[in-house]
């Protein structure tokens, strides 16, 4: 079954690891902005965006797989200023926002989120919104908060890397939740117990594979692991359709 990993950094990724994941049936992907240090000057992010939509789209096209672009100020790579950032995002060929959001919530990171947010609504941008690894649930609750004091639309924004612990309140709130099968973040079979309990409707899966150790075949896994127990069709909704219409592809 061909997969769609919405959340990858291809960056990190050699090509022949991007072929290996073609040639497995990740047939898309998403590959979202992130700087590994934190950026001394805006024009980083601006280039480092550029280098997504033009040549990560390339070398996807050179592997099989068609790359898309999440462009964005990830919270742990703010730049001391950021307006023209916004600027150019305004104004980019991008798929997506993201990966944005709240890694420690402090105040620059609130300000920064808010922002492109705001932009994200004035020109109907669907949002990849990052949830940390440490105090997920109360950082997602301040999450939320933001979203619904802005009055953000559902429609926009996938509520990525959720956990056990959070994936209720994010479906409640009507918010497509992200899948992230990856050591440290949802095994194979937590996933299985996800839409056991909660269907197929409102998930994407993605590995969030790229600069760190991580295994870049774990949504096929996870898919083939999901194929065993569940009907085809109903599959076929998170490893593909979901994530084609919510990004509009
Ligand atoms: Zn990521």
């Amino acid at each position: 079954m061909k997969c769609f990993d919405t959340h990858i950094h291809s960056e990190g990724r050699s090509v022949e690891d991007l072929t290996a994941m073609a040639n497995e049936g990740i047939k898309a992907a998403i590959t979202c902005a992130f700087y590994p240090i934190k950026p001394m000057f805006q024009e980083t992010l601006i280039d480092l965006f550029r280098k997504l939509i033009d040549f990560e789209k390339y070398r996807g096209k050179k592997t099989g797989m068609e790359i898309h672009t999440a462009i964005g100020i990830h919270p742990r790579c703010i730049p001391p200023t950021y307006t023209k950032v916004l600027e150019m995002m305004e104004g980019m060929d991008s798929t997506a926002f993201g990966e944005i959001g709240l890694e420690d919530a402090t105040q620059e990171e609130i300000e920064v989120f808010e922002s492109q947010l705001k932009l994200a609504i004035r020109v109907d941008k669907p949002c990849i919104i990052h949830t940390p690894r440490n105090n997920k649930k109360e950082v997602t609750k301040k999450t939320f908060g933001i979203l619904e004091k802005i009055g953000f639309p559902e429609t926009l924004a996938v509520i990525d890397h959720v956990s056990l612990e959070t994936v209720e309140t994010v479906l409640k709130a009507n918010y497509i939740a992200g899948l992230t099968v990856q050591p440290g973040k949802l095994r194979e079979e937590e996933v299985v117990t996800i839409v056991e309990e909660h269907g197929f409707e409102n998930f994407i899966l993605n590995s969030d594979t790229g600069f760190s150790p991580s295994d870049m075949f774990a949504v096929v896994k996870t898919v083939n692991v999901l194929i065993e127990k569940f009907d085809k069709k109903d599959v076929k909704r998170v490893a593909w359709e979901n994530g084609m219409r919510f990004f509009r592809i």
